[in-house]
């Protein structure tokens, strides 16, 4: 059951007019209370400014809708995949509560991840959506954004036959040991997947691995499992 909560914060879409990809967030709220009082208010008086998801899911695992599917929500701010810099037109958008990285950065609930599943499924069936477009804020505003962070389970999501994970690879995968004495060729396949926002090598590096690599996101190196990662996600990928 999705409980109605309506804000004024959207607009209509306009190029494109419809949502090809979804973008997960978590909040960075106290409470989900506070992150749903901040995506109603039309006026708020701190720095934020009007935003809105299209749904947020709570501890519970309920999920609540701001936004229609069919209008733009304000939930991407300044970003880029591929050639589009309208990340809201071309999404919907998707919070999660939890407290993040300026607090604690608690596990998410398998409650809230269940219920995600459930709702980002229907989504990919209801409006075409391919696995390859299901990403995170952090994807598309590299450097400005971390949501939703190292321990957002992708993998779980995968299983469920929800967005892309690179596929378990040897270590002695030799065209990965290739790509890792070609960095400039590493970054040139993470621009070929969709990355832009930003030049700054050193934070595309720890995005990418955010959210596909996560335990080695302190690694200061280039490794060749983050190198078969974006071989392997290049290969999975719908051409599109
Ligand atoms: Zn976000």
């Amino acid at each position: 059951m999705i409980i109605q909560t309506p804000s004024q914060n959207w607009d209509e879409r306009v190029t494109p007019q419809k949502p090809e990809y979804i973008i997960i967030h978590y909040t960075g709220t106290r409470t989900a209370e506070e992150a749903r009082q901040r995506f109603c208010n039309p006026d708020p008086d701190d720095s934020i400014g009007r935003i809105s998801p299209h749904y947020m899911i709570d501890g519970e695992g309920k999920v609540f809708q701001f936004v229609e599917e069919s209008k733009r929500a304000w939930h991407a701010g300044k970003s880029q995949w591929k050639d589009i810099t309208d990340m809201n037109a071309a999404s919907i958008g998707i919070e999660i509560w939890n407290t993040g990285h300026e607090f604690d950065l608690e596990d998410f609930i398998p409650a809230q991840i269940d219920a995600l599943i459930e709702l980002v499924s229907d989504l990919q069936t209801r409006w075409t959506i391919p696995n390859a477009n299901i990403l995170g804020h952090s994807d598309i505003a590299p450097g400005r954004k971390l949501d939703p962070g190292e321990k957002f389970p992708w993998r779980k999501l995968e299983l469920n036959g929800i967005g892309l994970m690179p596929e378990l690879l040897d270590d002695d995968s030799e065209p990965a040991r290739q790509l890792m004495e070609l960095p400039s060729k590493f970054y040139q396949h993470l621009a070929e997947y969709g990355y832009r926002y930003t030049q700054d090598q050193g934070v595309l590096l720890r995005e990418f691995r955010r959210h596909f690599v996560p335990h080695a996101l302190h690694n200061p190196d280039l490794d060749v499992e983050t190198c078969a990662a974006i071989l392997s996600l290049l290969n999975q990928r719908q051409p599109s």
